[in-house]
């Protein structure tokens, strides 16, 4: 039996349709297991053509809209904004902030982690999906990763750590200025501990690194393989967590750590195409994640994992994607074939 199963099983839900005069209709619905945690996700293929009900198109008009709106309020927008951000105690960061270019990272003023950082990335208070470009994207990456490696110099124990991001208020930014989400902590959050604790299970069993597997054996199928940009290899995820999802796995990286400058420009460069995609597909949201190995503790069971996807995109009284299905069941609904967006992605990062 092989170790890594794509797993998947079919529901059927029949109804007399009233959009089709009353005949009895049935829906043959896909679901899918995530080979790893086991995540399940649901695949209605009546559906597709028709995402548009649940998730309509960006609004861009009323995106530049509340661009204009919010910009006064901004405090990452005026002039004299460096002066008005948080900045660390001496004995942790001396210089109060870190610069990397035009990125910029300070304490959250509200944190919700015992060390946890905003990166400001620029000065453009708006920016659509396909102005992100990979330089841009590298200096924030870059600064993030100063971060994490002196919050472990600092404190050992700050070991667990994640690059993060919220972009635009359907996807729970409070700011709409272009920024991401830092944090260095001395324990894992819940989905973190999950995935490094499926992966020493798997380790454990097979003795060998679930990461690298998955790799092996999606580069062998080539229906969800992109493609790489320098150290780190793109997937879309099979049983996905979020709509759209992408993922990125460095195979000889376990932990951030051990990142250098073209682990950083790697994963820009595939990020810059992702999003550039997402515009294509008229959208303008994000959340994304990056985790890594306990710091500073050797993890053969993990190697770094990115994963990026969509919210519900910038429309007049948007409605939240993140329904009882995701929020209280767990379960995530597929609006795109992985396989499909594996293609049109495969084809951009060429
Ligand atoms: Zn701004």
């Amino acid at each position: 039996m092989p170790e890594i199963i794509f797993e998947k099983s079919t529901q059927f839900a029949s109804f007399h349709n009233p959009l089709m005069g009353g005949e009895l209709t049935t829906h043959e619905l896909e679901l899918r297991y995530d080979p790893l945690t086991r995540h399940q996700s649901v695949f209605n293929p009546g559906m597709e053509g028709k995402s548009q009900m649940l998730y309509p198109d960006t609004d861009f008009d009323y995106m530049r809209e509340r661009a204009e709106e919010s910009k006064a309020s901004c405090f990452l927008c005026p002039e004299n904004w460096k002066e008005n951000v948080p900045r660390f105690p001496q004995e942790m960061i001396s210089e109060g902030i870190l610069e990397q270019n035009r990125a910029c990272l300070f304490p959250n003023l509200f944190p919700v982690g015992g060390n946890h950082a905003v990166v400001r990335l620029g000065n453009e208070h708006l920016r659509f999906l396909n102005e992100m470009p990979a330089d841009l994207l590298q200096e924030g990456i870059q600064v993030s990763l100063d971060y994490i490696k002196r919050c472990h110099q600092y404190d050992s124990n700050l070991r667990y750590c994640t690059m993060n991001a919220n972009y635009m208020f359907p996807a729970g930014a409070s700011v709409m200025h272009p920024h991401f989400q830092i944090m260095a902590l001395p324990e894992p959050t819940t989905y973190h501990k999950r995935l490094l604790d499926y992966s020493r299970t798997f380790y454990q069993d097979t003795a060998k690194c679930y990461w690298n597997e998955l790799l092996t054996r999606e580069r062998e199928l080539q229906e969800r393989w992109i493609g790489n940009t320098g150290t780190c290899d793109w997937i879309a995820s099979y049983s996905p967590g979020g709509f759209n999802e992408i993922m990125a796995v460095w195979p000889e990286k376990e932990s951030f750590l051990e990142w250098e400058e073209e682990d950083v420009q790697s994963l820009a460069k595939g990020l810059e195409k992702v999003l550039q995609l997402y515009h294509e597909m008229n959208l303008s949201t994000f959340n994304f994640s990056c985790y890594s190995a306990p710091m500073g503790i050797q993890s053969p069971e993990f190697k770094c994992v990115f994963r990026i996807a969509n919210r519900q995109n910038v429309v007049r009284h948007h409605r939240t994607d993140d329904f009882f299905v995701q929020k209280m069941l767990g379960n995530e609904i597929i609006l795109n074939r992985p396989e499909t967006l594996a293609d049109w992605l495969r084809e951009k990062m060429g």
